[in-house]
């Protein structure tokens, strides 16, 4: 299969099967122990993005942009916290969902700004860019192609988030409950660690935080690197 359908696969997952469950787990209605399990541990690796920014405390003087935003759950607490966000998803459900969640929340549609837009196509120049669990929808050398170019949006940091490749067994075995039913189809991609540094450190970025979130059924290391 080659990237371009790769792409379209995931564009209308999430916008058929993937929206109606990724919609629930991002939520906060009722949801089975595996998709309560990966709420939880996405959570947390939300409530670790954020944590870090809030510690520089400069969060309100920040522009951001959240690269494959899904329903908006980085976004809006980052807006509500003053951050100017640009938020944006190749699925147009998730992002009219997230519209809805920004509204419903801030009382606005000013700030974030949600965009149906794939991560190659954005432009423009943010203090920094954050991309969570987006990763694992690209194989390595199109992750390649993906961090350098979100690398040249951002000003000074880079936050991302991969699902590592050193978890693999584990995550090979329970695949299934990331993409159930006939959306099986939709490839997982893990990334070695090494290779993602690399990439940031060739792009002129080095690490400066990391963190990795490990529940029963979701695993993702997470990276803060700014520009040297
Ligand atoms: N970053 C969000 C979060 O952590 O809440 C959503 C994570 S969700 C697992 C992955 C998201 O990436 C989906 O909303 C999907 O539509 C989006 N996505 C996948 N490939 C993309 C691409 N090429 N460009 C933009 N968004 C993409």
């Amino acid at each position: 299969m080659n990237a371009a359908d790769d792409k379209t696969i995931v564009r209308e997952y999430f916008n058929s099967t993937g929206f109606d469950r990724w919609k629930r787990i991002y939520g906060d209605g009722e949801v089975n122990k595996v998709q309560l399990d990966i709420r939880t541990g996405h959570q947390q690796t939300v409530d670790t993005v954020i944590g870090w920014l809030k510690a520089d405390n400069n969060l309100a003087a920040l522009s951001i942009c959240d690269a494959g935003c899904g329903v908006g759950s980085l976004s809006i607490p980052l807006a509500t916290d003053g951050a100017k966000i640009y938020a944006s998803d190749i699925s147009e459900k998730m992002v009219t969902e997230a519209k809805e969640r920004g509204l419903a929340t801030l009382g606005t549609a000013e700030n974030p700004t949600f965009a149906v837009q794939d991560l190659e196509s954005l432009s423009g120049s943010y203090h920094t860019v954050i991309c969570l669990d987006v990763l694992i929808h690209y194989p390595q050398e199109k992750a390649d192609e993906m961090i350098s170019h979100l690398c040249s949006l951002a000003q000074s940091r880079i936050i991302l988030s991969f699902a590592p490749k050193t978890c693999a067994l584990t995550i090979l075995k329970k695949i299934g409950s990331f993409f159930p039913g006939p959306s099986k189809a939709t490839r997982a991609y893990l990334h070695r660690e090494a290779d993602v540094v690399k990439i940031l450190e060739s792009n002129g970025f080095s690490i400066q935080r990391q963190s990795m979130t490990k529940t029963r059924f979701y695993f993702s290391r997470l990276l803060e690197a700014t520009r040297k």
